[in-house]
């Protein structure tokens, strides 16, 4: 089975959620960029915030130097499922140079369902879980289940920075699937039929 995995969708196209799925089923770890840079160093912070609140990619070098430091530690070396890189064909040309990828699925989504989707979405800041009001409420309105903190919309899931985010992935991210003939999942689908076509892929 492949071990060297990237996962590439739009917003909301349920990446995060399968990423995990791949990396329980597989054992190797999951790495999302956007937690990266969430969980970013102290000197660093306020420089990362500035770009990804306003939906803005922060720069190459920077996130290379993150990703890279990521990818050293030892559970990386088994094996891996990347959830939020590369962006853009030049930052696929950089982690092609470092590792070798065993597979890149692209989970399509269209951008009417995406920006639906995220209109809903509910985040937990403390502990990073995940809610929509329509299809994943939390048991008590507006708390978190696993932690009882508060949900909040986070800064980039706002409309000026969903439409941004969506204008630079149709732009500079989808562009990679055709390069490296990505294998390409429907993201439209219930979660579970997603996750299944997933692992028929990676058999
Ligand atoms: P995500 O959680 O993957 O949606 O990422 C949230 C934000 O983090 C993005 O809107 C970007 O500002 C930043 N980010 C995540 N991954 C990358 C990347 N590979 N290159 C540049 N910026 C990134």
């Amino acid at each position: 089975m492949a071990k060297n995995i990237v996962l590439i969708g739009p917003q909301a196209s349920g990446k995060g959620t399968q990423a995990k799925r791949i990396s329980g089923k597989l054992g190797v770890p999951h790495i999302s960029t956007g937690d990266l840079l969430r969980n970013a160093p102290e000197d660093l912070k306020e420089k990362v915030d500035n770009y990804m609140n306003s939906g803005n990619l922060v720069p190459d070098e920077l996130m290379l130097d993150i990703l890279e430091k990521r990818l050293e530690q030892k559970d990386a070396k088994k094996g891996f499922v990347l959830d939020g890189f590369p962006r853009n064909l030049k930052q696929a040309e950089e982690l092609m140079k470092r590792v070798s990828v065993d597979k890149i699925i692209g989970i399509k989504l269209s951008d009417e369902t995406a920006v639906e989707r995220i209109s809903n979405r509910l985040s937990c800041p403390k502990c990073g879980a995940v809610f929509n009001t329509k299809t994943k409420p939390s048991k008590k309105q507006g708390v978190c289940d696993n932690c009882n903190s508060d949900l909040i919309k986070r800064e980039d899931d706002k409309p000026e920075s969903v439409r941004k985010r969506l204008e630079i992935y149709r732009n500079d991210t989808e562009p990679i699937l055709e390069k490296y003939n990505a294998d390409i999942v429907d993201g439209d689908q219930d979660i579970d039929k997603v996750s299944e076509d997933i692992f028929d892929i990676l058999e």
